[in-house]
């Protein structure tokens, strides 16, 4: 039986992370008033804000929080002011340091794009209208972490290594995604080069062959997959891919929204789940109260997925749609005659119209 208090540690992070995750929290409040069950929330420090009270990014006490909830809730990390520090002392290597240590394998990132969004698209709005597509992203593997990976004066080397259990796991996630996604599979490699996508390739089919005969699968290279997001985006259901080339994929289908404050994540394990916008913490617009929050309220909508509260989580999506379509929108999407609504503001009209049922 599900439990009906859940833990979740949040991560507030550095820049616009307290704004728009204190948004997140108010649509979480009302949304678990509404459909009778508890959240109990325990801050925690991540990333600048964690150098400057503790000095590391990615402290100890942190770690347990994450290890003892059900969920994390992440705003963003980093600003200008660390970009001195080493690199053990970065904020982003505090958020790479959590991925590993929570082992948080899949990285998934939706991209829905409806009218308002396309008419703020750098696309052709009939292009990108109707988009509806999932990049799973391999997320503690691949050459990021492949060994060896040094330079000298001379040479830079990194390795790009997936072995078959990691190409495995990650390729059933993405084939269960797919059933609730058109049912379709887009693995993307580099096969006709590198041996490692090759084994990657041989996997995926093995596994879609074994136990998804069902779902549909289409293998792309990643040259002509950079080029279909962009030419056709709503041609894919799930875009199945390692950490590099899904590095850059994700980045790429971010920009057809026309706003990163729209875009949500979730990196998930076989027992964590960090949830968090994918964009950065906006040092540029911190502390001026217009961020807009719906990446992070998005981000907090598929934690209730995660945590089994679908209903819910469709509710708070639902809100986030209907707020935009009632023309309430903050300024990386307002455009005359509406006046763009602060970061709070926002968050107040997607409470009001979250519904039970
Ligand atoms: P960014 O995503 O912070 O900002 C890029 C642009 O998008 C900016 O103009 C910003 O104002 C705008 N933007 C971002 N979020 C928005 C929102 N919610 N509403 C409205 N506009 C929004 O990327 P950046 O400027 O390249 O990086 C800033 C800092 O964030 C850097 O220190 C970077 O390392 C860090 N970063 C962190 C993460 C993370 O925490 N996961 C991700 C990316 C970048």
């Amino acid at each position: 039986m599900k439990p009906s208090t859940y833990n979740i540690t949040l991560l507030s992070g550095d820049g616009v992370g307290p704004e728009v995750v204190a948004e997140a929290v108010k649509v979480l409040t009302r949304i678990s008033e509404l459909f009778d069950f508890g959240i109990l929330f325990e801050s925690a420090l991540i990333g600048g804000a964690a150098v400057d009270d503790l000095g590391s990014p990615y402290p100890d006490q942190t770690h347990e929080s994450c290890k003892r909830a059900d969920a994390v809730l992440l705003g963003a990390v980093g600003g200008p002011q660390y970009d001195g520090l080493p690199k053990e002392l970065r904020p982003e290597t505090g958020l790479l340091t959590m991925r590993k240590a929570l082992d948080v394998f899949a990285n998934l990132r939706p991209v829905a794009v409806d009218g308002v969004q396309a008419a703020r698209s750098p696309l052709r709005p009939e292009k990108v209208a109707g988009t509806n597509l999932l990049v799973v992203r391999e997320l503690v593997g691949g050459i990021y972490f492949g060994t060896p990976s040094f330079r000298n004066d001379f040479e830079g080397v990194s390795t790009m290594r997936y072995t078959r259990p990691e190409i495995e796991r990650i390729a059933r996630i993405a084939f269960r995604y797919a059933r609730d996604r058109r049912n379709k599979v887009t693995s993307v490699d580099k096969a006709n080069v590198l041996a490692v996508s090759q084994l990657w390739r041989e996997v995926v089919q093995g596994i879609h062959d074994a136990e998804f005969e069902d779902v549909q699968l289409e293998h792309m290279y990643v040259d002509n997959a950079a080029m279909q997001l962009i030419l056709n985006p709503r041609q894919f259901g799930v875009i199945l891919t390692g950490n590099l080339f899904g590095d850059i994929l994700s980045d790429a289908s971010a920009v057809l929204p026309g706003s990163l404050g729209m875009l949500p994540s979730a990196s998930i394990g076989d027992s964590s789940g960090l949830f968090e916008p994918i964009h950065g913490s906006a040092p540029d617009i911190a502390g001026k109260g217009i961020a807009n929050p719906a990446a992070t309220i998005l981000s907090a909508a598929m934690m209730l997925d995660f945590l089994g509260e679908k209903a819910a989580a469709t509710a708070v999506r639902q809100a986030v749609a209907k707020t935009q379509l009632d023309g309430f929108l903050t300024a990386d999407l307002a455009t005359d005659p509406f006046l763009p609504l602060t970061t709070s503001a926002f968050g107040d009209e997607v409470v009001k119209r979250l519904q039970f049922g």
